[in-house]
């Protein structure tokens, strides 16, 4: 680029803004660290770093992942466009959209049930289905003793196809979906957790690179995007404030679950049971009381963001 103060600049057939810029309008001052390999966008209450040429940043150190790498351009760190409206703008400045989602009728989905048994650990003897159904309920008696209305796609072990589940949802009129599952990896040491909101329209998924050619369809659930990014931060963040461990960020997905949501929705991975430390913890129910609750207080502090919404 021949002009250093540029806010806007077109890469690879995208926008791309100069996240300076873009902080200075939010009132966050902005400075390289040391090195100049991750600039730095501060406010009192926040903390965002976001690394040259990643796909991910980290908001008050929960990672959040970018449709698309930033870029350097003349000692300037440029964001696509894209990205800033789809994860700054939601999580910073929510106010900046139309129709803010009334919450009072939460729709739980406890994955997997029945002949779909979901992730297992057959040494402890752990059933994917059997803990989604667990931390569910738990979930579920929380917000009603809350005040919510609770909704959830299955309360027993029986088999629920995946499309039903969205169907449950939007039948009932739902104002947040949550579902709820647990990771199994063939590499036992891996841990953690993580939220997946749905991938925003003309998006690679977090998994993937690139967009591929099916990723320029709109999907239902993409009416939601600012909400499902703003569902999906607070979610995340509490998980692994009460939780500890790793830190697996909120990603993007295209799962079938969120596509046809008319609600915002997220889906959870509450750990691998592949993990033997896990899996130990996780046959405990005083674990995964506290799994429900860390859900419970993502879902009240989204709630109270919305209402401070003018
Ligand atoms: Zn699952």
């Amino acid at each position: 680029m021949t002009t250093a103060q540029r806010v806007e600049i077109q890469h690879d057939g995208r926008s791309y803004i100069d996240l300076a810029t873009a902080g200075g309008r939010l009132g966050m001052k902005a400075y390289w660290l040391s090195g100049n390999k991750t600039f730095r966008l501060r406010s009192q209450w926040t903390n965002i770093d976001i690394g040259k040429g990643k796909r991910v940043l980290y908001l008050n150190s929960i990672p959040i992942y970018l449709g698309f790498p930033t870029i350097e351009s003349s000692s300037r760190l440029y964001m696509a466009k894209a990205d800033y409206q789809h994860v700054l703008q939601p999580i910073l400045t929510p106010q900046a959209f139309p129709e803010k989602p009334a919450l009072r009728r939460i729709i739980i989905d406890a994955g997997h049930g029945g002949r779909d048994g979901g992730a297992k650990n057959d040494a402890y003897r752990l059933h994917e289905k059997d803990l989604t159904l667990d931390v569910s309920r738990r979930l579920k008696f929380m917000l009603e003793r809350k005040g919510y209305e609770v909704v959830m796609t299955r309360d027993s072990d029986v088999f629920i196809p995946l499309e039903r589940r969205p169907q449950i949802a939007n039948r009932a009129k739902g104002d947040l979906f949550i579902s709820i599952h647990f990771n199994a990896a063939a590499r036992t040491t891996a841990e953690g957790y993580e939220t997946f909101a749905l991938t925003p329209q003309y998006q690679a998924s977090s998994k993937y690179s690139e967009p591929g050619r099916g990723d320029s369809r709109r999907y239902d659930g993409n009416d939601q995007d600012p909400w499902n990014t703003l569902l999906g931060y607070h979610v995340q963040r509490s998980l692994v404030q009460t939780m500890g461990g790793t830190d697996r960020g909120l990603k993007r997905a295209r799962f079938l679950v969120l596509k046809h949501l008319d609600c915002p929705g997220v889906l959870l991975e509450l750990g691998f049971v592949s993990n033997p430390e896990t899996a130990h913890k996780v046959r405990s129910a005083t674990f995964r009381q506290s799994l429900a609750q860390s859900l419970y207080d993502g879902i009240i502090q989204y709630h109270k963001r919305l209402q401070r919404i003018p």
